[in-house]
């Protein structure tokens, strides 16, 4: 019988991991609903599970095996259902995190810890700035005046802020793309997750070129236990029943 495994997924390596492992388990992704659904093998279920003991009671329903957590590595909510909901059904869980960006020669980022951080350092920093931290986030930046934001968003919306221009898009973005765009609008900031990846870098190299500040803010803490960078290392892990050790832990630890 084929390994019953859930993805928890949302990101580009999500989709591939699930497509490299398909024929090797039983899987199933679970989307959060808020972006797009990517053409992938297995079974699809949509929609939050009700915090860490709606996804336990989910694993325990559904015989689920094993769990890779694949989300975004800013999406710590859900990271940490996972390992509270994984460690009381005793399932063995591994998180699949793309790695971090380095910096590089030229490169001027301000490092902040958190978004409020942000917001607090942006005005000094710019007054036209891209902004690429995600609809979720947005928000945030409704208290700075004087500052224009050119927002990328995945759709058009109408947001919180006093001067800004949406552009819809969604990754991946080439690097000279993103500088041409930079260049158009006269951007002199641009504000960004430390994300990782390849999809999302092209705007960090675009920066570099032109001699932008980046305001980065740095990912969460990863959440404790097995973790890989690599679809291929996801894959080993599946592969190999001795190496998918069961943290356990209980539901009310911090
Ligand atoms: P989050 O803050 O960690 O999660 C918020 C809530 O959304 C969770 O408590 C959970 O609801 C639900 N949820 C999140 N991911 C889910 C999944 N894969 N399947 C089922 N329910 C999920 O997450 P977020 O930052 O809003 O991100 C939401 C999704 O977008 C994630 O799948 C992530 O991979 C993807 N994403 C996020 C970012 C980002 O910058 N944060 C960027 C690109 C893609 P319940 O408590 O009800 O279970």
């Amino acid at each position: 019988m084929p390994l019953k495994l859930l993805i928890l997924g949302g990101t580009a390596e999500a989709a591939a991991l699930a497509r490299a492992a398909a024929g090797r388990a039983e899987i199933t992704t679970s989307l959060a609903g808020r972006a797009g659904v990517p053409t992938i093998p297995g079974r699809i279920r949509i929609g939050g599970f009700g915090g860490a003991d709606g996804l336990g009671a989910y694993l325990r329903a559904e015989g689920i095996e094993a769990v890779i957590d694949a989300t975004h590595p800013f999406a710590a909510r859900i990271s940490a259902h996972a390992a509270a909901a994984c460690a009381a059904a005793v399932v063995p869980l591994l998180t699949l995190r793309r790695p971090d960006w380095t910096r590089q020669a030229g490169d001027r980022w301000i490092e902040v810890e958190t978004m409020a951080e942000a917001v607090t350092r942006l005005p000094g920093l710019g007054r036209r700035a891209f902004l690429t931290v995600g609809a979720g986030e947005v928000a945030a930046f409704a208290p700075i005046r004087d500052v224009w934001f050119l927002v990328r968003l995945l759709k058009d919306a109408s947001l919180p802020l006093a001067d800004y221009t949406v552009i819809p898009g969604r990754p991946p973005f080439a690097a000279e793309a993103e500088r041409a765009l930079m260049t158009e609008h006269g951007i002199d900031l641009l504000v960004s997750k430390a994300s990782g990846g390849g999809a999302t870098y092209g705007k960090i190299a675009a920066a570099r070129r032109l001699g932008l500040p980046v305001l980065m803010i740095r990912r969460p803490p990863p959440p404790a236990g097995n973790s890989v960078d690599t679809v291929e290392a996801a894959l080993d892990w599946l592969e190999s029943p001795q190496d998918r050790p069961v943290v356990r832990a209980t539901l009310d630890e911090p």
